[in-house]
């Protein structure tokens, strides 16, 4: 594997989605949560929505209302309640509570992109994908895994050519860790960093 990506292994060999749920299904709504906020804040509020909407029966049945009160600190109040209602809907009702590995099939659920399916696939279902989400998008680029201009697709693929599929979940926990506690958007630690000098950014 490329010397920088096991430098950013090496750093955090442990690190793991930080999101918190119980199930499959929980895991999918607090991804859906999850875009353009931390997953911190997630965390503060899935604990309640999940204990007053225990199944997904609960969350197809909720009123909009009490769920966008419960998810308010989140941000895109709006738009993530209709999401995670209406996928609990399909879920429950279409699908008999089954959720699917199927690519395709998770297309269709409401806010669910290539991102939340790659998280869905590599957390919920062990199943070898690489999700590219802020950290790891900006990570690559500062290392030059990637083009400053490459989109979220272009640094997928790139990064799954440079680290064996085995390694590709491992890995995107290790770079997100990466980019959140040491490379970070502002401030990184440059000062410490083996990788001075093999990185885009000029450090002082
Ligand atoms: S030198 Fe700084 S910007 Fe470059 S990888 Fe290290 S911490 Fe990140």
């Amino acid at each position: 594997m490329d010397e920088k990506l096991t430098y950013i292994y090496e750093m955090f060999p442990d690190a793991k989605c930080e999101l918190d749920y119980n199930t499959i299904f929980q895991l999918l709504i607090a991804v859906s949560l999850s875009a353009q906020t931390t997953d911190k804040r997630v965390n503060q509020c899935t604990p309640i929505l999940f204990e007053k909407y225990k199944t997904i029966k609960d969350l197809a049945d909720a009123n909009i209302e009490d769920v966008k009160s419960i998810i308010k600190p989140i941000g895109m109040t709006n738009t993530k309640a209709k999401n995670i209602i209406e996928i609990a809907k399909i879920i429950h009702y279409e699908r008999k509570d089954s959720i699917t590995s199927d690519v395709n099939e998770l297309l269709k659920l409401p806010g669910v992109g290539i991102k939340t399916i790659n998280v869905l696939l590599a957390e919920g279902f062990k199943i070898p994908a690489f999700p590219v989400d802020t950290h790891v998008n900006r990570v690559a680029k500062r290392l030059k895994l990637a083009y400053i201009n490459d989109d979220v697709s272009d640094v997928e693929r790139k990064l799954k050519k440079k680290i064996p599929k085995e390694q590709w979940i491992q890995m995107h926990h290790s770079m997100i860790f990466f980019g959140r506690y040491f490379c970070k958007a502002i401030a990184p630690k440059c000062q410490e960093c083996q990788l001075k000098g093999k990185c885009r950014v000029n450090y002082k």
